[in-house]
């Protein structure tokens, strides 16, 4: 509701916008979309002009209507719906609230060339290299050979070649530009607790993915070893109530732990002082994940008959 010069309009917004715009009680500037028919008039605010052009673009597909338009936006943010649909991964997209595979599809075909008009990516650059056979072309093949997508990959090496300067090597680009792949990969994760209640998304690459042979680590897990996997806090997004159980170590560090109060299953923890990271039980991710560690710690503590092998992995102890 906002209040103007005494005047109250009901304004539907997405929930970025709803963030965007603060506390109850202050002042706002927003950009409006009036939706007008038969029976109804609605007014739609959005905190940026950009916002609201993706907003029309959305609607202009089939089947997309105001709300689906808005739960796409409160969903992604725009840099993300560029990415999504420049790289034809509908299933970002499907990530909204009722939007399905189909209509995503739909959205990610008929939208695929219209996107790069729009404002989004800009800011960051507009991240794509050109096709043009050379050394940045060869990096953007190099890098879809190694899985990563089209759009993915361009964008990574666009960010790669502008930090390295206009005569970077090759092998320099691919370098680069595999470290920030991993970081803008639109890859999903998705885990929970075992009834569901809770559920996790996590968004691209992992900081880590450790196994733990301590003490504490074989008493939460319930098991010989735990394994996890760290994400930044802000590539993790959480559904459902989680409890917490804050526990402070022999070293003094403390750490809050969260679980699933319907089902027990621990589903995250955060350790201080790197409260900036998740750690989720690998676990609890569904299946096709492709975690593999690339720590094992307290290895003193490593029960006799357990061995954690791959050529990747670092020990200690
Ligand atoms: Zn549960
Ligand atoms: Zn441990």
């Amino acid at each position: 509701m906002i209040d103007v010069g005494g005047v109250g309009y009901l304004v539907e917004a997405s929930a970025r916008t709803l963030e965007a715009l603060g506390a109850t009680g202050g002042e706002v500037t927003i950009h409006t979309e009036m939706l007008v028919g038969e029976d109804f008039l609605r007014l739609l605010g959005f905190a940026k002009a950009e916002e609201r052009d993706w907003f029309r673009l959305l609607t202009s597909v089939q089947g997309v209507g105001a709300k689906v338009a808005l739960a796409i936006l409160s969903a992604l943010e725009i840099t993300d719906l560029q990415r999504a649909l420049a790289s034809g991964d509908s299933a970002m997209i499907a990530r909204a609230n009722g939007v399905g595979p189909k209509l995503a599809q739909r959205i990610t075909h008929e939208l695929k060339d219209k996107a790069g008009a729009l404002g989004g990516i800009a800011g960051g650059g507009a991240a794509y290299v050109s096709t043009t056979p050379g050394p940045l072309a060869d990096a953007v093949t190099a890098l879809t050979g190694l899985g990563f997508k089209p759009g993915e990959a361009s964008s990574a090496v666009a960010a790669a070649s502008e930090e390295l300067g206009a005569d970077a090597s090759l092998d320099a680009l691919v370098r680069v530009a595999l470290k920030k792949a991993a970081k803008m990969t639109n890859r999903i994760r998705h885990a929970a607790c075992r009834c569901g209640q809770i559920r996790i998304a996590c968004t691209g690459e992992p900081i880590r993915i450790s196994v733990c042979h301590c003490g504490e680590c074989k008493a939460r897990s319930g098991s010989a070893f735990a394994a996890q996997v760290r994400f930044p806090e802000e590539q993790v997004s959480t559904e459902g109530e989680a409890k917490m159980w804050q526990y402070t170590g022999d070293s003094g560090n403390i750490a809050d732990f969260f679980f699933c109060g319907t089902c027990g299953s621990g589903v995250w923890y955060r350790a201080r002082p790197y409260h900036d990271a998740y750690a989720v039980p690998l676990g609890n991710f569904e299946p096709g994940h492709g975690f593999v560690p690339d720590y094992s710690v307290y290895e003193d503590r490593m029960e006799p008959w357990v061995s954690i092998t791959g050529d990747a992995i670092e020990h200690y102890d």
